[in-house]
């Protein structure tokens, strides 16, 4: 069997939160096109089922859009148990909702602080954890948590102190799980994406407005497409990805090498 065969996805079942749109429906398209079935996970419902609709047209796979608040328990446990229930199994997932919220750190109110901490960190604890005691009592998984670049780095102008704060978490949980879990077959790993082109950026005309800034100081000059931070996950949810645990990957074009 060659390499590209190997790294297929066929008959694993897998959720991906945030899933609707921007980056979390690219990485949900691409493991149903290596073969996998996959839940649309997200807050926003009617586009989670349009998205599921798409790519289960596109891919011929069984894709499912369930609604979730990533951030409440109940609602985790409930869409971890209706994936289970209605794809078969579960054998990877992409925790990958979230938000931004940029305010100068002497301004930010302690509810801004917390809603961000909730989003972004608090919830990719209930994620992986829900969905790691289904992996570790049923034969092992893979989880993919989105990081950022913003974990690594301090973003300039935009003040996101709370955002940087919260996607620093999101790896050293990853890490701390990971190692946790390195001997009972489940295996942890994040991504951090520099600047992506979706609507967390578009639609938000205070960041919209800053992507010429942040072009001058990106060596590729450019914003990432979300279509680029696939194959990673693609990667790490299959087989071939066996001895990656722990690890963070920087996809970025380089914007955080100086
Ligand atoms: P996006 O805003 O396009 O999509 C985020 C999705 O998450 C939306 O569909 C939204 O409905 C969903 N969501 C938000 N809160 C939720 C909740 N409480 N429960 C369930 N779903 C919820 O954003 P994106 O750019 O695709 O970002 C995805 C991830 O990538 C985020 O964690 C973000 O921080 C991270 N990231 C983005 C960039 C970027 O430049 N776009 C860079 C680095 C990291």
């Amino acid at each position: 069997m060659g390499i590209i065969e190997k790294m297929r996805l066929d008959g694993k079942k897998g959720f991906v939160t945030g899933g609707a749109r921007g980056i979390g429906k690219c990485t949900a398209t691409a493991f149903a096109e290596a073969g996998a079935d996959v839940a649309i996970v997200d807050l926003d419902y009617e586009t989670a089922v349009a998205t599921a609709k798409e790519i289960a047209e596109a891919t011929g796979r069984k894709v499912i859009a369930l609604k979730c608040d990533v951030t409440n328990e109940d609602d985790v446990k409930k869409m971890v148990n209706d994936v289970v229930e209605q794809l078969g199994g579960l054998d990877f997932c992409h925790a990958n909702a979230g938000i931004c919220i940029n305010a100068p750190a002497d301004e930010m109110t302690y509810q801004q602080w917390l809603k961000n901490m909730d989003v972004n960190i608090n919830s990719v604890f209930l994620t992986d954890t829900i969905a790691g005691k289904y992996m570790l009592a049923h034969g092992g998984g893979s989880i993919i948590n989105t990081a950022s670049m913003s974990g690594h780095i301090v973003n300039v102008p935009q003040p996101q102190c709370a955002y940087n704060a919260s996607k620093a978490a999101v790896m050293q949980l990853t890490k701390s799980l990971a190692v946790e879990w390195a001997k009972r077959g489940v295996r942890v790993n994040s991504i951090s994406p520099g600047y992506i082109g979706t609507e967390l950026v578009l639609a938000a005309p205070h960041l919209k407005a800053l992507i010429d800034q942040w072009n001058a100081m990106a060596p590729m000059g450019r914003l990432g497409k979300p279509e680029e931070l696939e194959s990673i996950c693609v990667y790490l949810a299959g087989d071939t990805s066996s001895f990656t645990t722990g690890s963070d990957f920087i996809i970025d074009g380089a914007f955080t090498c100086f």
